[in-house]
């Protein structure tokens, strides 16, 4: 399932003993020339999971995109991120300036943590409730905030600690937070968003078989 709105789709074949990622397959490899026609088994695309997503299509869910544009074409690394939360019908609530925003549209291109556990998917019915009554709270007037200490981030996990205490669960420090859940995402985020760039550069991009010394003989059985 591809939407346009997180980037074109990307894809993986074997060719010439390399990897070969690119967002189609070419009629012929781009390292030999030769026609793609009849490719074998072993060597056919394989589709490279985006690590982004629509977040108005994500319930319950925390996101993370750039302040500015969007993580494909002008993210660096350094940029600043928004952070927010996403009621169930894809509304997401994050807290700037200008007090609680309820935005309809900006974050179709995001990282997103779903925040229900299995489990947890009774809440469900009453989440959109507890969100507008927390983002209600004169916590998050305009006033209230500070670029360093009371902004994006904390209006987020105040509110997941809010619904942790709810389920009788350990609350979660920022650092904790951080490192578990939006750590791994964003490193995968990069390595996609490098890939990306390079193909848009330059039509593809080649990395070695990890294997192509060491593949045992069929039948071996090894793992
Ligand atoms: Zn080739």
């Amino acid at each position: 399932m591809q939407r346009p709105e997180a980037g074109k789709p990307l894809i993986k074949f074997n060719h010439c003993k390399k990897y070969i990622y690119s967002f189609s397959v070419p009629q012929c490899c781009p390292l030999c020339g030769q026609v793609m026609g009849s490719m074998k088994l072993e060597e056919a695309p394989v589709s490279i999971s985006n690590p982004f997503t629509n977040g108005h299509q994500e319930k319950c869910s925390f996101l993370l995109r750039p302040t500015q544009g969007t993580f494909l074409r002008e993210y660096d690394g350094r940029s600043d991120l928004h952070v927010g939360i996403t009621n169930t019908n894809g509304i997401v609530y994050n807290y700037t300036t200008c007090g609680v925003q309820r935005d309809e549209a900006g974050w179709e291109q995001s990282v997103s943590i779903p925040l229900l556990q299995p489990g947890m998917f009774g809440l469900m019915d009453q989440w959109d409730k507890y969100l507008e009554d927390f983002s209600a709270t004169e916590a998050w007037l305009p006033e209230r905030y500070e670029e360093d200490h009371h902004n994006c981030y904390s209006y987020t996990l105040t509110f997941i600690n809010c619904v942790l205490t709810t389920e009788g669960k350990e609350q979660l420090g920022k650092g904790e937070f951080t490192e578990k859940y939006v750590v791994p995402r964003t490193r995968k985020a990069s390595k996609y968003i490098t890939l990306y760039r390079a193909i848009e550069e330059r039509g593809f991009y080649v990395t070695d078989c990890p294997d192509e010394e060491t593949n045992p003989p069929e039948g071996s059985g090894s793992c």
